[in-house]
């Protein structure tokens, strides 16, 4: 077989003091999201649905929470060396199409942004990378503004 289907989702806490970092775009925002490294939460979901693709395992297994080299890892570097793994591997990304959920900030003036810079990482067209975000209609944490989630499906084709 040729292509391969992977999916990735993520969630992180919005906590005052940390930057809100998405697809690798700093968004002006009241709060960030938590985490070990810069909690780019779309970037995860991406990386976990590259990783998963090729039946990997996921992040966490890579770069782990409890090492102290991640601490803080821009997490578009992590994504060059997922694609770098894939790339050794025979394959290379057909595209990937992804959603944020977050209740706020408005995340649309930032989306073309977004997929400029992952499509740069991962050195595809940025037609390669779909990038939407929605809103939870207010509903559980996310709605509660309590954490932004992403939810990612990448096609993977053989080189
Ligand atoms: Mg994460």
């Amino acid at each position: 077989m040729n292509i391969r289907i992977g999916n990735g989702y993520d969630i992180h806490c919005l906590v005052p003091d940390r930057p809100l970092i998405l697809g690798g775009v700093n968004i002006p925002h009241e709060l960030g999201l938590l985490g070990h490294s810069d909690a780019d939460v779309l970037t995860h979901a991406i990386m976990d649905a590259m990783l998963g693709a090729l039946s990997l395992g996921d992040i966490g297994h890579y770069f782990p929470p409890t090492d102290p080299k991640w601490k803080g890892a821009d997490s578009l570097v992590l994504l060059e060396q997922v694609n770098q793994l894939i790339l050794d591997k025979g394959w290379e990304i057909g595209n990937i199409d992804s959603v944020i959920v977050a209740e706020r900030p408005k995340l649309k003036p930032h989306i073309a942004q977004m997929r400029d810079r992952l499509s740069e990482v991962l050195k595809v067209n940025p037609d390669q990378i779909g990038v939407k975000a929605t809103t939870n209609e207010k509903l559980g944490p996310v709605g509660r503004e309590e954490g932004i989630a992403a939810y990612a499906v990448v096609l993977l084709v053989l080189k």
